[in-house]
């Protein structure tokens, strides 16, 4: 029998997490106190995190260890997640390129945002935090941290896109079950909600404005802290557990990777695959390939400008450097609701800056299209988010087939969609639209 998937027992599994802070080609620019243009005093940002969690902002060491609780936690909700090979999909595509990819939607949340939410909750209760708030847009996230938050019993506050929480009921009603309290947003309880809501009572929202409203709830409540499920770079470093596993995996199979792919709204699912396999390319042990797939209707890495931004609609967030469409960016509504964001994680911002990454974007429609390939060969239905990594990977190993090449594609199934049939839905039906900003909002300076 061909091998067509490796699995790793949970005592194989990694125990340490990977901070790519020290081997980046240049030294990260630090965050900005919007008061006053200059670096921000980790104090101030102890008051909207855990402190355990902005030592990991900051940190220079490479390797962080993994807490015991937060290893079992990872056993229990699914970890090790498998790694497959995707015959039926190169066979479709009649490519010599062999391709795998790491299943994260076999966790019980169906997404890889579970990494990050267990080690984020484990750090708040750990410092005596009650309550832990977030926004969510398609709700993933806020899936992944209302189950954490369970797990560890903490309190958890959510904040949903109103389009989401009225046009996606079951990711609430998840929330619910976990326990979490979910508030359409904008809502009544904050300032900036109630901003938003004098300009229009059914305002559909947006995760800049869910950030800010989940910040100013915290600023109220000495016992809360604020949880963020993307772009930082301690959560971009709990995520690289799965590249970490995957190494051992392509290991096991007796393969090694050419090229990596991976969608990127804040870039934690990529960074996650990814930056452990970088590490390695950094150092020329090995010269890969890696490639960040985005939405064209939210194309913040080819075509953001790199420059300080606020990471919210409401201007709460310190400015930090990264390719940006603007704090005031629209995204459009696409499917792919974890990816609609105007911003990209600083650490990936430097890589595609030093083309370590290659960026690349693509209509909704040819994402579906993807998808169903994907769904009829291999038999997952990828999340609208993840399609992106699998319409990248079929171009490139139709590319292989043009030349010739055996390549070795390895890429992240970040989670699957069996939430998301709506999108599928409206692409049978002729309804998908594409979207595609005419121009990126100007960028004050700031
Ligand atoms: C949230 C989400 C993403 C996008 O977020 P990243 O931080 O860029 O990974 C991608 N895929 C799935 C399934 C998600 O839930």
């Amino acid at each position: 029998m061909r091998r067509v998937k490796a699995v790793l027992k949970a005592e194989d599994m990694p125990n340490r997490w990977y901070n790519i802070l020290p081997d980046l080609p240049e030294t990260l620019p630090l965050p900005l106190d919007p008061e006053t243009n200059k670096p921000i005093n980790p104090a101030k940002l102890e008051r909207i995190f855990a402190k355990g969690l902005v030592r990991q902002e900051v940190s220079d060491k490479r390797y962080v260890k993994i807490p015991e609780e937060v290893l079992e936690k990872y056993v229990k909700v699914g970890r090790p997640t498998p790694l497959f090979r995707a015959t039926h999909l190169e066979k479709a595509l009649k490519t010599p390129a062999r391709i795998y990819f790491k299943y994260e939607g076999e966790t019980i949340t169906g997404s890889h945002k579970i990494n990050t939410a267990l080690a984020q909750v484990y750090y708040n209760k750990l410092e005596g935090i009650e309550r832990v708030v977030t926004e969510t847009g398609a709700g993933q996230w806020g899936t992944a941290l209302s189950l954490a938050g369970a797990l560890f019993d903490l309190k958890v506050r959510v904040y949903m896109a109103r389009a989401s929480y009225q046009q996606k009921p079951y990711r609430k009603v998840l929330m619910q079950v976990y326990g979490a309290e979910v508030y359409p947003s904008p809502s009544d309880r904050t300032k900036v909600g109630r901003y938003f809501l004098s300009q229009d009572p059914n305002h559909p929202g947006g995760l800049g404005i869910a950030i800010s409203e989940a910040i100013e709830d915290v600023l109220t409540d000495e016992k809360a802290r604020y949880s963020l499920g993307s772009v930082l770079n301690h959560v971009l470093m709990h995520q690289t557990i799965i590249g970490e596993e995957a190494k051992l995996q392509m290991e096991i199979l007796g393969e090694e990777a050419d090229i990596i792919v991976g969608c990127v709204g804040g870039g934690s699912n990529f960074a996650g695959i990814a930056y452990p396999f970088i590490r390695d390319a950094i150092k020329g042990r090995k010269e890969i390939k890696f490639y960040a797939i985005e939405p064209k209707a939210a194309p913040s890495m080819t075509k953001g400008i790199y420059t300080y931004d606020y990471g919210d609609s409401g201007r709460l967030t310190p400015l930090i450097k990264m390719h940006t469409l603007g704090h005031i960016y629209n995204v459009p509504p696409i499917h792919a609701g974890g990816l609609r964001y105007h911003g990209v994680a600083p650490t990936l911002s430097v890589l595609i800056n030093n083309n370590i990454v290659s960026p690349k974007a693509y209509h909704q429609t040819e994402i579906f299209e993807a998808a169903m390939l994907f769904a009829r060969t291999e038999g997952i239905v990828p999340a609208p988010e993840s399609a992106h990594a699998v319409k990248g990977v079929i171009d490139l190993a139709l590319k292989a087939k043009e030349k010739g090449e055996e390549k070795v594609i390895l890429f992240n199934l970040s989670g699957h969609g069996l939430l998301d049939l709506k999108g599928y839905e409206d692409y049978l039906d002729g309804k998908i639209q594409d979207y595609e900003p005419k121009e990126i909002p100007i960028l004050k300076s700031y």
